[in-house]
């Protein structure tokens, strides 16, 4: 059958031809997505449920004006695999995938919570540092140059290019935010700064170098879009959904997608005078880059790759990882505030509070990306955070 978009009936029809629910099965389907590109579907009977995601062949978020080629749902199937594959604790289970009707069959995670609404809600997530940066270490350790054989890691890098997917965050990252353009959607108090981001070199330079290791630099299969809305969470379980945006890049943008998200998050707590909970994510912050560091650090040393096993150039790889991760924190705190997608972090504050936490989000943006350019330590995010008195 050639692709539809799917309606309630279809996703139910579709979930009985592939097997997962009896044909004479009473289903109850509501389509639940909130996120800006695709439909997701939750199917329930009696005793079972399940989400069926399909891509659109556009972004939903903007309409058919803004074109997007359905591959994206089958990147973010065999990313959701590959890392399940090997830091499957953390990892949404993917069950089906269909090639035509670019729509794929998910484990239903609906007794856990986005993170996101748990960090708004100030909740101390156990061992939240802890599990987002296992999963990071163990999935861009597994599909680096350092485990994959050479010929399987180009066939990889071929199989997840990412053009379309990967040109939104192009744009939306590092190129719209820091000029005028139709897509930003800038809150009046923070318009000076936008302003002056604009005609701010020393800024811009280093965005570009930023955005020039996202280009070229095919370390690992990443996610791509780590970000709060993109786990779940709940007692003793984290999960990673969403990975359209996969694709072989530098490590650290993962990693600093989640350093800015809790830092999107720090900014509002803080604003609102939150000072444990701001206290709390700062902390786990910390305890997310070490453990990072470690777990990676320990893989490295298995190294299969005899020439890339000199300990040495880990060393200084990881280093390097820490300075990229750095200043991908610092785009992230300034896309979400600048750029088209925003995060309710700030969003959601009163008109006085959110002015003054999107100018400390861009601040703390602006001195992360201007760090990132030389030699990082993590200790500098503390000490920036200090000077929001
Ligand atoms: P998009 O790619 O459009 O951003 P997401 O993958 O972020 O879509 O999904 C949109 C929303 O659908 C999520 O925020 C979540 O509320 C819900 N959702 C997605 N996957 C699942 C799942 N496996 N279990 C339960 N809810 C889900
Ligand atoms: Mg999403």
């Amino acid at each position: 059958m050639p692709y539809q978009a799917f309606d309630s009936a279809a996703a139910i029809a579709f979930a009985k031809q592939r097997g997962f629910l009896p044909a004479e099965a009473d289903v109850h389907c509501r389509e639940i997505g909130d996120g800006n590109l695709n439909l997701v579907f939750h199917l329930s009977t009696s005793d079972k449920s399940l989400i069926i995601k399909q891509a659109l062949p556009y972004a939903r978020c903007v309409g058919e004006s803004w074109p997007l080629s359905l591959e994206r749902a089958r990147i973010e199937a065999q990313v959701l695999q590959a890392h399940g594959k090997v830091a499957a604790d953390w990892v949404v289970k993917v069950l089906d995938f269909d090639l035509e009707q670019y729509a794929m069959v998910e484990e239903d995670l609906s007794h856990l919570q986005l993170l996101r609404k748990r960090l708004i809600n100030s909740e101390k997530v156990a061992a939240m540092g802890q599990n987002l940066a296992d999963y990071l270490a163990q999935s861009l350790y597994a599909y680096s140059d350092f485990e994959l054989d050479p010929k399987a890691k180009k066939a990889l890098v071929s199989q997840f290019i990412n053009p379309d997917l990967c040109l939104i965050t192009e744009d939306l990252f590092f190129t719209d935010p820091y000029r005028e353009h139709e897509r930003n959607d800038i809150f009046p108090a923070s318009l000076a700064t936008a302003i002056a981001f604009r005609e701010d070199d020393a800024l811009l330079a280093q965005v570009a170098e930023l955005k020039a290791r996202f280009l070229s630099c095919p370390q690992t299969l990443l996610h791509g879009d780590v970000h709060a809305g993109s786990v779940f969470s709940g007692p003793g379980e984290l999960k990673v959904i969403d990975a359209e945006f996969g694709f072989f890049g530098p490590v650290g943008f993962d990693v600093g997608s989640v350093i800015g998200n809790l830092l999107l998050a720090w900014c509002r707590h803080h604003t609102l005078g939150n000072s444990d909970y701001a206290a709390w994510l700062e902390s786990e912050l910390l305890s997310f880059w070490q453990r990072f560091e470690s777990r990676f650090s320990v893989l490295l040393q298995g190294s299969k790759d005899v020439a890339l096993a000199n300990a040495r150039y880990q060393q200084r790889f990881v280093a390097k990882v820490l300075d990229d991760t750095i200043g991908y924190a610092g785009c992230e705190l300034i896309r979400r505030t600048l750029g088209l997608a925003h995060v309710a972090d700030l969003t959601s504050l009163e008109e006085g509070p959110r002015a003054a936490a999107e100018q400390k989000a861009l601040s703390l943006g602006r001195s992360l990306i201007l760090a990132s350019e030389q030699r990082c330590d993590i200790a500098l995010i503390p000490t920036l955070l200090k000077t929001f008195a």
